[in-house]
């Protein structure tokens, strides 16, 4: 009967939370009606803000039983003048109806009339079995389908839609149609009896289709036979009132329900035996007149309202000895109906099943369940055993969702940091690259003017005489043009881009070695430590000692007054490590970005080159390993001095 238009469904959960059977379920972030379960109580109509649920039309069929040649029988519910608020006098509205082609228009409240006889006798003759009654459909389903044990006490007295349906065929021949236009969606689904069930918003796109207007209608009364205190029905209450039980029946001996809460719970409480009634009357909504079928825009007293002042200028009106005649003839008339159990309850699952579910959703002690109402059911364990049922997701719990959103928050915000990391590194390489082919440019255009220089001034050396004045100067050429090759080879060596020549090597050897290559002074101290347990790596080992014989020379550089340098050997099973810790005068913090970055040297001129960190770099890089410095330049925070730590993965270029 109801069905969710998807595209304008937003997943508030407003319509499960309003579902009295939890007949909708949750499925890819999609409100999807089970029609099995549905009760066609319309509440998730009513309260879905973006008109996604929407229910059968049956404009066309009636359109077509309109115009099929046979008489034509409307049945008109009583809450009418809660819907037609515009027309002063309800024989304008009975009008436009014949208007659109009905033989007869007839008022359902004269089948409430015998309906409430009905009730009447059946709480009056003493019978001690409870009842529920059985007018509205929505209820009836849901007896049927949640309560099916309770199907015998339904009293088995036809709708007031259907004793109408009835009266009217006995009236006015077996051969017509009977069209019910009501509040009502549930009734669409109610019976056979009828040919057809439109609601009053129905009715008004009928009128607008077929473009009946009130002005130029002729105003008519309802065919009979005319209704009585019926027309009070479909209040809270109405059978009731209308069948005068409250002044035969003590109070207590009916209960009255209304709205989804209220009729959950008086069944439930029915069920328990909690309550001691001889009738339990249940409206699915807060009076018939808040029916799904209405135009949406309604206030409740002020329809229930216009109902009364109808129903009191109709009785002032009433030819009662008419009705009572009418009553009679139709005394004799089959009031009943038979309901089956149609069992659609779910089996529930055992407990421990809904444990794990609750834990699945972060759930795992009686404060973690908050019961908050957000997914939509009434208790976390509700949300849970939908869940296992199928019916439900996870997503659906708001502090589960708002946790998942926090840790994923927390995710991104590493993964951003990373990204950060990788880009610099990225940008770094991108301009060690490019420096690179300079370099590599500039160092070969200058080799071999270079070589010349460095022959000649030595051949000239050669021939110039020991004492000669000019042998000063020629050995400053032959000394500054030795400077410049190995400022060129360095260009060379920092641009190659030689393949690395892994081979297994004992990295500890390869320290050792690299100590020993390079002229410590007296009041540098070198240590080393060794706390790797395989000393095995594949590394290129001429490429490595050049990295560590560098990094043992820069530190040895930032100690001129002397110090102490620890070089730690360290790993695991995947990689080696090397730092080198000096307590020399530490890097500027403004330094430390620019530190692989070619020809960067804080050395005076002469000195240093900038080139041994880019080439270390480099090395390092080629190795698929890692370089990391810390650096302390500031006495006040602790000691001063620089750790570089290298590591390289243990596999080789894999
Ligand atoms: P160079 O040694 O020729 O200056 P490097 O590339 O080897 O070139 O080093 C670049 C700069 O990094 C150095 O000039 C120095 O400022 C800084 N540096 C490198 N290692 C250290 C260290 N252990 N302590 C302090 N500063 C260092
Ligand atoms: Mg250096």
């Amino acid at each position: 009967m109801v069905f969710t238009v998807k595209d304008r469904c937003r997943v508030c959960y407003t319509c499960l939370r309003e579902c009295p059977v939890k007949a909708i379920k949750i499925i890819n972030g999609q409100a999807e009606v089970i029609h099995e379960r549905c009760i066609g109580c319309g509440n998730c109509i009513k309260v879905c803000s973006q008109d996604a649920k929407v229910y059968l039309k049956g404009i066309d069929e009636a359109f077509v039983l309109l115009g099929g040649g046979k008489k034509i029988i409307a049945c008109i519910a009583p809450s009418f003048p809660a819907e037609f608020a515009e027309f002063e006098d309800h024989k304008i509205l009975v009008g436009m109806i014949r208007e659109l082609g009905f033989d007869y228009v007839t008022e359902v409240a004269f089948g409430a009339d015998l309906v409430a006889k009905e009730y009447r006798d059946l709480l009056s003759n003493g019978n001690e079995s409870p009842s529920i009654s059985s007018d509205c459909p929505a209820i009836v389903y849901y007896i049927e389908h949640y309560y099916p044990e309770f199907v015998p006490y339904l009293a088995g007295i036809a709708s007031p839609m259907v004793v109408m349906t009835r009266v009217v065929k006995e009236k006015y021949g077996n051969d017509c149609y009977v069209i019910f236009i009501g509040p009502c969606i549930a009734k669409k689904a109610e019976t056979n009896e009828v040919d057809e069930v439109l609601t009053f918003r129905e009715l008004r796109k009928m009128f607008e289709i077929r473009n009946i207007l009130p002005s130029n209608i002729i105003p008519t009364e309802f065919d009979p036979p005319l209704a009585g205190k019926g027309a009070i029905f479909p209040m809270s209450g109405g059978l009731l009132s209308t069948s005068e039980l409250h002044t035969d029946l003590f109070e207590g001996d009916i209960l009255i329900a209304e709205g989804r809460i209220n009729i959950r719970d008086a069944v439930k409480e029915f069920e328990e035996g909690l309550v001691n009634t001889r009738h339990l009357e249940l409206l699915c909504c807060e009076g018939c007149y808040m029916g799904a079928g209405m135009s949406p825009e309604g206030r409740k007293f002020s329809r229930r309202n216009r109902i009364s002042n109808y129903v009191s200028k109709k009785l002032q009106a009433l030819d009662v000895e008419e009705h009572k005649k009418n009553i009679e003839l139709y005394t004799n008339l089959d009031l009943r109906t038979s309901f089956i159990p149609r069992d659609r309850r779910i089996i529930k699952p055992l407990e421990p099943d809904i444990e794990i579910v609750l834990q699945t959703m972060g759930k795992y002690s009686a404060k973690d369940l908050l019961n908050c109402g957000a997914c939509g059911y009434d208790t976390c364990e509700d949300h849970a055993v939908a869940i296992f049922q199928g019916l439900a997701e996870n997503e659906m719990c708001l502090p589960y969702t708002i946790e998942k959103l926090h840790n994923y928050i927390g995710e991104l915000n590493i993964s951003n940091e990373k990204l950060a990391t990788a880009q610099q590194a990225l940008q770094q390489s991108e301009k060690l690259a490019s420096m690179g082919q300079l370099s590599a440019g500039i160092a070969h255009e200058l080799n071999n003017p270079l070589g010349v220089i460095t022959m000649y001034s030595n051949i000239l050396m050669d021939e110039v005489p020991a004492e000669h004045p000019m042998r000063t100067d020629l050995q400053l050429i032959v000394d500054q043009a030795d400077r410049c090759k190995k400022i060129v080879a360095g260009l060379l060596n920092f641009a190659r881009k030689n393949q690395v020549n892994f081979c297994d090597v004992n990295v500890c050897t390869i320290i050792e070695h690299s100590i020993s290559s390079v002229v410590v002074p007296d009041n540098i101290n070198i240590s080393l430590e060794v706390s790797i347990s395989d000393p095995d790596a594949r590394i290129d080992s001429d490429q490595m000692t050049q990295v560590f014989t560098n990094l043992i020379k820069n530190a040895i550089d930032a100690m001129p007054y002397g110090g102490v340098l620890k070089i730690l050997i360290d790993g695991d099973e995947n990689e080696v490590s090397f730092s080198f810790s000096d307590t020399g005068t530490g890097i500027n913090p403004e330094d430390m970005g620019k530190l692989f970055t070619p020809f960067f040297t804080t050395k005076g001129i002469g000195k240093g080159t900038g080139l041994g960190l880019p080439i270390i770099y480099g090395i390092v890089k080629m190795h698929k390993g890692n370089i990391n410095v810390i650096s302390n330049i500031d006495p006040v925070k602790g000691k001063t001095g620089t750790t570089f730590t290298i590591s390289i993965p243990r596999i080789g270029n894999i």
